[in-house]
């Protein structure tokens, strides 16, 4: 591939501090999009409202610190 002179910026090395993720909500079916903060650590669950329907999700998140893939999911919290 083909390095273009223009763009001189790294983009390797740096952890992303301000990741996203996204889930389907059980309920109504719209994807959520949220936003991922590796500061609360490599494996997270919580119950958040979907913002669109209201009902509550709980929310799992586990994130590979090695590659820096973020996985999401959810269950129905009702
Ligand atoms: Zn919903």
């Amino acid at each position: 591939m083909d390095l273009d002179p223009e763009t001189d910026e790294p983009e390797e090395g740096t952890l992303n501090s301000d990741q996203d993720a996204s889930y389907c909500c059980w309920a109504c079916g719209e994807e959520i999009v949220i936003p991922i903060d590796p500061t609360m650590g490599a494996r997270q669950d919580y119950v958040e409202d979907c913002p669109v329907c209201c009902r509550p999700n709980e929310i799992h998140v586990e994130l590979d610190p090695h590659f820096g893939d973020v996985r999401c999911w959810n269950d129905p919290a009702e």
